[in-house]
């Protein structure tokens, strides 16, 4: 066959060749060593946990070696696209660390535009780009059309589908898909002209030459050396409408956006051998690759479970709403791919995560496991280090958004709120109240009258009458101007009169003896001064809350027993 009369038929508009696009997409100049990656995710939802994992390996490679990392848009299935769904992913992987240096951008408009050579960034805008190419193959005879005729659609979609995936026998069904794929190859120059004539849709197909008993050397950066089989399947390069499926899109932005490594989730392992036929048939360079892992989560029976689009903790954005700090989310991120970053962590407390050596080959081959427990530790670890002025920063920013009330609270009484904030900060062992923004009302509103309530109960084993005397005796004898340690000896003065031991050790090695001790007598105040049983260190809280409140407070709580 006269493959460039074939090519010529089919896309006579395409007057363009490989070598004049090569040339408007030269090679990158960049230093040796220096990696191209780029993350390319569809726009048909929101961005999921499992896609800030291979965004932050791209991310982390490419601005570690002096690279360049991009986002492309791969919206070649707008049947399955989202409105907003890209504008939304470029502002969530922002607040995630997930900086690109090029590739689609939000203008001032909030509007998807384009920033870099290497453009569009949107694989919808890029149609006559894979034509040129396409056509190029068909020429070379390694493509060819499908047509479909009028009737032959109409067949197909009154296929019952359900019913004949139930009732296939699959080796038939895999010799007969042979036999059609083969007699698909079969056609002549005259068939194609009717079909054209008509105006009958095709379909641009590989014509594969793999031996699928045959298999090739691969490896992959995190699953080492594979083997994959040839590819043996004639599958499309454009759909009808000329645009290109995932495969073909992928050899032809990824070779001409000059992307050195693909990073990737392993569920395109598979289409692996498709791939390499490809770059092979296109003369490109095949670029490495890394398919990484999913993430996986326990079920309720403990059984590891894909963490799939509905389960808690998938929704990046939700991340936002439950009140973590991204910096803890990105850390968090960095612990589960890389196994020595805890260590690096550990000895770098004070580094930023984008300091640590991100390294291929410390990363898991099976899946991670996602877990909320550990993400709430290493959040309390980044919040008890933060300054007090930063948390009452990002708890009022967090509180606007999701407790307009509480921000209000905050910002009436910002030296207040700052203060109680300050309580057990710095220091070696600093305090870890806060796993997220969320927990600071909880934590901190008894401060503020418009949430003060008693909470806790006093202990059915204590005499009314002697936590009574307690807080008469306290508020009789409380000065604010005491340091802690007078406010102390007057708390333990106050445990002697009535029976309770002020010396713990003496508690301890008779408490027979004892009513109690002066912990108990320190809880009676406590819980009439902040409403709960456990609080920061009360002679802090005391003086933050000023000497007013305290003693409106214990007369309140004396008034009730
Ligand atoms: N659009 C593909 C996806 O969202 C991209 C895969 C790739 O990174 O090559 O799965």
């Amino acid at each position: 066959m006269d493959y460039q009369l074939l090519a010529d038929l089919l896309y006579p508009e395409i007057t363009e060749t490989p070598e004049d696009i090569e040339a408007r997409y030269p090679r990158r100049e960049l230093p040796e060593g220096a990696q191209v990656t780029r993350f390319a995710p569809s726009p048909t939802g929101f961005v999921h946990f499992g896609g800030l994992f291979p965004s932050t390996v791209a991310e982390r490679l490419a601005h570690q070696s002096g690279g360049v990392f991009y986002l492309r848009i791969e919206d070649t299935d707008a049947k399955r696209e989202v409105e907003g769904a890209a504008e939304g992913l470029i502002k969530t992987l922002a607040t995630y660390g997930v900086h690109f240096d090029e590739g689609a951008i939000l203008d001032e408009n909030g509007k998807i535009a384009d920033k870099g050579n290497y453009g569009p960034y949107k694989q919808s805008q890029r149609g006559p780009l894979y034509r040129v190419f396409a056509k190029k193959l068909v020429s070379e005879g390694k493509a060819y059309p499908c047509f479909t005729t009028e009737e032959e659609l109409d067949e197909l979609q009154s296929v019952n589908k359900k019913e004949e995936i139930k009732n296939t026998d699959w080796q038939a069904e895999a010799e007969s898909r042979r036999a059609e794929m083969l007699a698909r190859r079969n056609f002549t120059i005259e068939d194609v002209k009717e079909h054209l004539a008509a105006n009958h849709p095709f379909v641009i197909r590989i014509l594969a030459n793999g031996d699928p008993d045959k298999r090739m050397k691969f490896t992959d950066l995190v699953k080492g050396a594979i083997d994959v089989p040839e590819n043996d399947e004639d599958f499309v390069l454009l759909k009808s409408d000329g645009i290109p499926t995932y495969h073909f899109a992928h050899a032809v932005d990824d070779h001409l956006m000059g992307t050195t490594h693909i990073i990737r989730g392993e569920e395109w392992l598979p289409s692996l051998p498709k791939h390499i036929q490809l770059f092979n048939y296109l003369g490109f360079k095949l670029p490495k690759y890394m398919h990484i892992s999913q993430i996986m989560r326990l079920d309720e029976n403990g059984n590891k479970k894909k963490l799939s689009k509905r389960d808690m903790g998938a929704n990046m954005d939700d991340y936002t709403e439950m009140g973590y700090c991204p910096e803890a989310v990105c850390e968090y991120v960095m612990t589960l791919l890389n196994s020595n970053y805890e260590e690096w962590h550990m000895q770098n407390p004070d580094k930023p995560y984008t300091d640590f050596p991100f390294n291929i080959k410390k990363m898991s081959v099976s899946g991670c496991l996602f877990d909320f427990e550990k993400l709430n530790d290493v959040s309390k670890n980044i919040i008890s280090r933060m300054s007090a002025d930063d948390v009452y920063e990002k708890v009022l920013n967090w509180s606007k958004k999701f407790d307009p009330e509480f921000a209000c609270e905050l910002e009436g009484a910002p030296e207040m709120s700052k203060s109680i904030l300050a309580i057990g900060r710095g220091g070696k062992k600093p305090r870890k109240d806060l796993t997220t923004w969320r927990d600071a009302k909880p934590y901190m509103g008894f401060f503020y009258d418009k949430y003060f309530t008693v909470i806790d109960e006093y202990p059915e084993n204590f005499d009314k009458s002697d936590i009574k005397n307690t807080l008469v005796k306290f508020s009789e004898t409380y000065d604010y101007a005491d340091d802690m340690n007078t406010w102390f000896d007057k708390v333990k003065a106050i445990a002697d009169s009535l029976g309770f031991a002020s010396d713990m050790k003496a508690y301890k090695a008779d408490p027979a003896s004892f009513k109690g001790s002066v912990a108990d007598i320190s809880m009676f105040i406590r819980v009439a001064v902040t409403g709960k049983m456990n609080s920061p260190d009360l002679y802090t809280v005391m003086q933050i809350i000023g000497k007013d409140k305290t003693l409106d407070r214990i007369n309140s709580m004396i008034s009730k027993l």
